[in-house]
């Protein structure tokens, strides 16, 4: 036999992992630092065997079996290992559980976690997004009588009494757009609530409840008439048989998550709150969900950059390993830097997210958070699919080849930028905060985050908010051009608010002696900050038929 290339190796990915070790150092006291070590190795031993379980083994999807041998409707799913093994670990790590403890970082810890656990758990991580924001949702609508009922399940330590919770808002005629909801909820003789209609993505079709957007019956039109529910789906070991499971989709990633079409035929339901505003009262659920999406797309990010990067020391070319190769050097180099801002851009979100929650938050945080969550999400989404197609490419003919598990990394980052709002949605969201204290509040943490850094980055990216100031504030913008530059504006912001997080990180890490941020910042500033659209970008008469 001639010559065999050895297969790209994983590192640990804990104890490999510089820029979360430096993050926690940074970011965490250093008793509450140390305690988190040997949760944080054991998942990352789980995530390395994952991967190397993987590698031999056949893959497998999630199969829907509707009906049973007698003909009784059962609605059964049976689910990858990795997916068994879901309650389990995040019970045991307290993946959920973390992020609800009363401490101002209880947010980080938690996505620490999910961070080390995401790809390993073959989007696991998309039901306990949900369910993470469910339990956040419930906390905000102050009602007891559900919060009770539902938060141990959610929270629990324990595999036994651990609940998945969906988010049932997606229908056929209204994703983006959910005040086109049909789902009716109609109330019995008896009081109870009952919700009639079809539900076109449930993502967690295997968990025991859901918060589900519907229209009281004999409400007005639009989304200000919808009401958030909430709903149970199993009775005992049985689905409850107002809950139909239509058919699983199938996707082009994510393959390994149950996605259903799903029927709501009576099915009992709670409202959280008033019978209307749901959409307001569903907003801390896409919250906490669109931070679980940065974190996760980073955590797709960093796997495919340390598999690049091992098999560019393991493959030779022209005489000598790939990392010696200056140009594939380079390439791998500029991955990382981007990597890096979008790492920073995502934990700073999650960090946020816990101060604010806490209490502990500065005055101008809490609109920070507001502004900084779309624009994290959007930019890492979009970036995931870059960065992961780059990888394959840096595999050559073999990233392209299924069972090396790496074109499964670009399929399933293309999710990333689709689902908890498309990358045009969530520019638009973020005009809407930009329309508040966003500006301000941004502006007051770049001050702070850049103070005794680089002046050359302060420079840059003050020049880049400037930039996007007066695009936003051009007197003669109207809501057209506004709303077709968005998305060039929220990249800009985002890629700002990075730059000047590494900038942060590389005045800390160089008092300790590692410049190797301060090459990150240096390398993603020499991308460019500015995406925003140029004069006439806004004419569209090339579309016309
Ligand atoms: C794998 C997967 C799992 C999912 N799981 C769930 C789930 O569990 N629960 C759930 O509720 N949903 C789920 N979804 C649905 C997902 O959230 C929606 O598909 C998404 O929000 C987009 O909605 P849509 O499909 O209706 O697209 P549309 O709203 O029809 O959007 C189509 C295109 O139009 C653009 N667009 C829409 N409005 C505007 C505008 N005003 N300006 C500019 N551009 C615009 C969008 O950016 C997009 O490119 C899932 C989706 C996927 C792919």
């Amino acid at each position: 036999m001639g010559f065999l290339q050895t297969a790209p190796q994983l590192p640990h990915p804990w104890r490999s992992e510089r820029l979360l070790h430096a993050l926690l150092d940074r970011a965490l006291p250093a008793a509450r630092r140390a305690a988190l070590e040997a949760d944080l190795d054991a998942l990352g031993d789980y995530a390395l065997m994952a991967w190397q379980r993987a590698a031999v083994s056949t893959r497998c999807k999630p199969v829907l079996t509707q009906w049973d041998a007698w003909g009784r409707r059962v609605d059964r799913i049976e689910l990858t290992t990795a997916w068994q093994e879901g309650p389990h670990i995040t019970t045991r790590h307290a993946v959920l559980a973390a992020g609800h403890e009363h401490h101002e970082h209880a947010r980080l810890e938690e996505f620490t976690r999910v961070y080390l656990y995401h790809v390993a758990s073959e989007f696991y991580t998309c039901p306990l997004a949900m369910t993470d924001g469910a339990a956040t949702a419930l906390k905000a609508s102050g009602n007891h009588a559900l919060i009770e009922r539902a938060l141990p399940h959610f929270l629990s330590r324990d595999a036994a009494t651990f609940w998945l919770s969906g988010q049932w808002m997606t229908e056929t005629h209204g994703g983006s757009d959910v005040g086109n909801t049909e789902t009716v909820a109609r109330q019995d003789a008896d009081g109870q609530w009952r919700l009639h209609g079809r539900k076109w993505f449930s993502s967690a079709v295997v968990g025991e409840a859901a918060l589900a957007l519907a229209r009281p019956e004999g409400a007005g039109h639009g989304s200000g008439a919808l009401a958030l529910f909430y709903v149970e789906t199993m009775d005992g070991a049985q689905r409850k048989p107002e809950l139909v499971i239509d058919r699983l989709k199938d996707k082009l990633g994510t393959q390994e998550l149950p996605t259903a079409e799903i029927h709501l035929d009576g099915l009992p339901a709670w409202p959280l709150g008033e019978l209307a505003n749901g959409v307001r009262q569903v907003a801390p659920m896409l919250n906490v969900t669109r931070t679980w999406n940065a974190v996760c797309a980073v955590a797709s990010m960093a796997r495919a950059i340390a598999l690049a990067r091992d098999y560019a020391e393991r493959r030779q070319a022209f005489g000598r390993p790939l990392v010696e190769q200056p140009l594939h050097a380079q390439t791998l180099a500029d991955m990382q830097a981007e990597f890096e801002g979008a790492f920073a851009l995502a934990f700073e979100v999650a960090q946020l997210l816990g101060r604010v929650e806490h209490g502990s938050a500065a005055p101008h945080e809490a609109a920070l958070l507001r502004l900084l969550t779309p624009l994290a999400k959007l930019w890492t989404g979009k970036l995931a699919v870059r960065l992961c197609s780059e990888a394959l490419e840096c595999f050559g003919g073999q990233g392209y080849i299924e069972d090396t598990g790496l074109p499964q990394l670009l399929r399933d980052a293309q999710v990333y930028a689709i689902w908890e709002g498309t990358t045009n949605v969530l520019s638009l969201d973020a005009l809407r905060a930009l329309a508040g204290d966003g500006p301000g509040a941004l502006r007051t943490a770049v001050a702070a985050w850049l103070q005794g850094g680089d002046p050359h980055a302060a420079f840059a990216i003050d020049a880049a908010l400037d930039a996007a100031a007066s695009h936003l504030d051009a007197p003669s913008t109207d809501r057209a051009t506004l709303e077709a530059g968005a998305r060039g504006l929220a990249l800009t912001l985002a890629r700002s608010a990075a730059a000047a997080l590494l900038a942060r990180q590389a005045a800390w890490a160089q008092a300790r002696g590692d410049t190797r941020p301060t090459a990150a910042l240096r390398r993603f500033l020499g991308h460019g900050l500015l995406r925003l659209a140029d004069i006439g970008m806004d004419d569209t008469s090339l579309l016309l038929g």
